[in-house]
């Protein structure tokens, strides 16, 4: 029997939800390869959180538990799950293309010496080989990887189907750490939140994002203004955090979030290759920008040509009445 693991991500005491999209992302071709996709779930304490993910329809829920991994510390975790595999030999491990998510899979790759494959976008089945469609060149382009058995992938955002809560009996296997700090060199040694503004990018449906176009952080504010009377996130371009107008936890881009809501809506944004590999995978994007020249208007689903210091006011304003 092949086994396939997703790997489940815990913040602030709650399993994320790119979780359930990992597991319905390496799920899906579990069946043709007659595999057993099993969820693999690290942190301190966690067993509280049962009942978060002991739905997804996995039979077999491996709960990696040490009150240091409270911090959600890479090293040590990466550390765990890779001893593991040697002794479980899971076919594949998946992961979320988070912070996080990046920083386990590539120690986790590393230790193993298996081949990592980044930002999974799609998944197949080819005679008996998992073949995975991965971005490359920030979403330029995109290129397929036949994985051996003993690989390691992220999984993008939204790529996966989110796995449906089935009633079935999962089977808990708790496993104590071995692990402790001292056995692993440390590279970060802290990790603080940023106190970002409003809903998480992560978890935005709709994300109300602005750039440089906006002129200034008083009229960055009709941004934030939007997001609000919509109800979701605002995000922003790279121009516009390193001029300090709003915290870099709202940066979408390559070097930023990789997001991938239902609705994007571009403020004053040029739509250079670095910022659209942060958002180019959401559904429907509208773009408002006074130059008709702009790339943004290349990938927009809808364009307005105009001024944001107009159209913005106006969409609050109608807002207001619905
Ligand atoms: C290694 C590297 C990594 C990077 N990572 C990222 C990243 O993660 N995310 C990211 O965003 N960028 C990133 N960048 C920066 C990127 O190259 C661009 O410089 C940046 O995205 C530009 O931001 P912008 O679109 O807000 O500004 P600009 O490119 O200056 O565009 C402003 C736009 O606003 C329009 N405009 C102006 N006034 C108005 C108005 N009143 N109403 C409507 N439209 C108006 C203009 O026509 C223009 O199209 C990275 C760059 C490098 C080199």
């Amino acid at each position: 029997m092949k086994n396939f693991w997703a790997v489940g991500e815990i913040s602030n005491s709650e399993v994320t939800s790119a979780t359930p999209e990992v597991f319905g992302f390496v799920d899906k071709v579990s069946d043709d390869l007659l595999a057993e996709t099993d969820l693999v779930i690290t942190g301190s304490n966690i067993l509280s959180l049962c009942h978060g993910f002991t739905k997804f329809g996995q039979a077999l829920t491996i709960m990696i538990e040490s009150d240091e991994f409270e911090s959600g510390d890479a090293g040590l975790i990466a550390r765990e799950i890779a001893d593991l595999a040697i002794s479980k030999k899971p076919y594949l491990i998946a992961l979320p293309l988070s912070p996080w998510g990046q920083e386990v899979a590539a120690r986790v790759a590393g230790r193993l010496r298996w081949p990592l494959v980044t930002d999974a976008i799609g998944i197949e089945t080819i005679e008996d080989k998992v073949v995975v469609e991965r971005m490359a060149f920030g979403g330029q382009s995109s290129t397929k990887v036949a994985l051996p058995q003993g690989s390691v992938i992220t999984v993008h955002p939204h790529a996966g189907k989110m796995a449906t809560p089935v009633d079935i009996t999962t089977t808990l296997e708790r496993i104590e750490a071995a692990t402790s700090s001292s056995d692993v060199r440390k590279v970060v040694e802290k990790i603080i939140e940023c106190a970002s503004e409003g809903p998480s990018l992560a978890d935005s449906q709709i994300i109300v994002s602005g750039g440089r176009g906006m002129g200034n952080p008083e009229n960055f504010e009709l941004v934030k203004q939007l997001a609000k009377a919509m109800g979701c996130a605002f995000g922003a371009s790279r121009a516009v955090v390193d001029a300090g107008w709003v915290d870099p936890s709202h940066q979408v881009g390559l070097t930023g979030k990789v997001v991938s809501p239902k609705l994007y809506i571009a403020c004053g944004i040029s739509g250079v290759d670095q910022h659209l590999a942060g958002m180019r995978t959401s559904d429907v994007i509208v773009a408002i920008n006074r130059d008709p020249d702009a790339p943004i208007f290349k990938l927009a689903t809808y364009g307005i040509v105009g001024d944001c210091l107009e159209i913005i006011p106006a969409l609050i304003e109608t807002l207001k009445y619905k």
